[in-house]
């Protein structure tokens, strides 16, 4: 799909996170609009700068591109995107998630938890059948209608829209997740705000997100700098799969200094290297022992 998109640019003069002033950040290099392969500096395409925030480690783009219509990002998945695999659901699917959680709350039966994202609904389905009173929503109307439809999601409990447009009670949810999201939210912070809001005092929010010191995002960056090319590989605010942020442990530290709340828990998980399976040996342990994994999972406390 080669659509034109159109952007404006925002100037980031503090760090959405920790707040601080962006000036003294940390440049790191230029990205490209498009998947950027072993030589960008021989692509043609527009670039912006990737900063990494000093204070917390948040790495961002600056400017930072907008769509003028975000659909041009998270338009309608064609009809073939469709597969019938898409709708079986692994007994698996999200229990590690739910054993940490239960030993985080108090868990009574009947506890509400919200889904940001909810997309298929798999997880709204998996914690209905540990205990929860589980609600979701999510901006895409093609996810919507067949969670609904496809995978018997009760339409009273999945709203339709994003999180700057739905609203919910406060003090409402035991338990709110943010799974793959908030990376691609323009405000992370302002997102968080508002789950904290919905959250009750107490209560749990679950987060993964990319994590800003993936020992594979480094040795990309260095590739490029050893070719004596500014560019880097991190995030992709201008083609698939539009991450707009990296974050640190320190990012939450600093945000829940500065906001009523703290971090019960986090982990990180290696996932993919990208390289050749024999490097996996030495790569995946050393990972997991430097904390350098791809993803970063954070489980916050609301006071
Ligand atoms: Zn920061």
């Amino acid at each position: 799909m080669n659509k034109q998109k159109r952007y404006y640019f925002n100037y980031i003069d503090s760090c959405n996170m920790c707040g601080s002033k962006t000036d003294t950040h940390k440049i790191l290099g230029k990205r490209l609009n498009a998947s950027q392969g072993k030589s960008p500096n021989n692509k043609i395409g527009i670039t912006t700068t990737i900063v990494k925030c000093t204070n917390c480690g948040l790495i961002y783009s600056n400017p930072q591109p907008v769509p003028f219509d975000i659909q041009d990002h998270y338009g309608v998945p064609p009809e073939s995107y469709w597969k019938e695999n898409y709708f079986t659901i692994s007994n698996s699917y999200f229990q590690g998630e739910i054993e940490r959680l239960k030993k985080l709350i108090d868990f009574k039966d009947g506890m509400k938890s919200l889904d940001i994202g909810a997309g298929l609904g798999k997880q709204m389905n998996a914690l209905t059948k540990a205990g929860f009173n589980a609600y979701g929503f999510e901006p895409s109307k093609q996810f919507h209608e067949r969670a609904i439809s496809k995978m018997a999601i009760d339409p009273d409990k999945l709203k339709l829209g994003m999180i700057e447009e739905v609203e919910y009670a406060e003090n409402y949810f035991d338990f709110i997740s943010f799974g793959a999201v908030l990376e691609h939210l323009y405000n992370p912070s302002d997102s968080i705000l508002k789950a904290m809001k919905w959250l009750k005092p107490n209560g749990i929010i679950h987060i993964e997100v990319p994590s800003s010191n993936w020992l594979i995002g480094k040795i990309i960056n260095l590739f490029y700098k050893l070719k004596g090319i500014g560019y880097v590989g991190n995030l992709s605010p201008m083609h698939e799969p539009f991450h707009l942020y990296e974050f640190e442990l320190k990012s939450f530290e600093e945000h829940a200094k500065r906001h009523n709340y703290e971090l019960a828990f986090h982990e990180y998980y290696v996932c993919q290297t990208f390289m050749p399976k024999i490097a996996d040996y030495i790569l995946k342990p050393y990972m997991s022992w430097t904390n350098t994994g791809m993803q970063l999972c954070v489980w916050l406390r609301k006071r």
